[in-house]
């Protein structure tokens, strides 16, 4: 590992609470840093605090020891530390079953092949859905959902407009026929009740996912 280090905010053993491994016991590495600024960030402490240097080889350590099959590396934003694919690759080889969560920024391509990757679609009230990563789009393309290695897109909207443009992004890429795509509402933004109208009047092929930490904990608690 060569002494690589990656900037740490949190480690913590939680309830994974979102995703198709949603309700799982889930050990969590939060990584420190962010430069979207998305209007609905909820790990805003991830972004502002610098966190704390470690080696590859010392999370390693601390995720054996929590002692959890499945682990989730997040953020902040992972993929904006150079080091992250090497520990994706290390926890794979441990044996984890290794969830890396993202903003949708950045490409996923060419990271390790057992990990599974859960891509945030920013839709237009986070002020960054222009930014969106359209090489992870293409990417899923010639997959197919409910294999091992397939993407999870996941999309949290706050209102109708966003959930219109989601639509819209679905059809557009045949998303739903290649990948696994959830769909949440942010937290105190919009009545689940609505969403789940809207998806059922559409029969649109999307799982439903409500962040169900926030419903187990206070919304905002640190380590949850
Ligand atoms: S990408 Fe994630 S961590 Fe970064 S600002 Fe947006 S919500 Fe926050």
């Amino acid at each position: 590992m060569n002494g690589q280090t990656l900037r740490v905010n949190e480690l913590f053993g939680s309830i994974q609470g979102e995703s198709r491994h949603a309700g799982w016991p889930c050990a969590f590495v939060r990584l420190s840093g962010c430069s979207a600024d998305c209007r609905w960030c909820d790990t805003r402490y991830a972004v502002t605090e610098e966190g704390i240097l470690m080696t590859l080889e010392e999370i390693v350590g601390q995720v054996t020891s929590m002692d959890f099959p499945l682990v989730e590396v997040t953020g902040g934003e992972p993929l904006e530390q150079e080091h992250t694919p090497e520990l994706l690759r290390l926890l794979a080889d441990k044996g984890f079953r290794v969830l890396l969560e993202t903003g949708g920024l950045h490409q996923v391509r060419g990271i390790d092949p057992r990990v599974y990757p859960v891509i945030d679609l920013k839709p237009p009230s986070s002020g960054i859905s222009h930014r969106i990563e359209q090489d992870n789009l293409h990417l899923a393309l010639g997959r197919k959902p409910g294999r091992p290695q397939d993407m999870e897109f996941k999309i949290v909207v706050a209102d109708r407009e966003d959930y219109l443009w989601a639509k819209e992004l679905l059809a557009r890429h045949h998303l739903t026929e290649h990948a696994t795509v959830s769909m949440g509402t942010v937290f105190g933004a919009l009545p689940p009740s609505e969403l789940a109208s809207w998806i059922i009047q559409d029969r649109l092929p999307v799982r439903m996912q409500l962040q169900i930490h926030k419903y187990i904990w206070p919304p905002h608690s640190r380590g949850k």
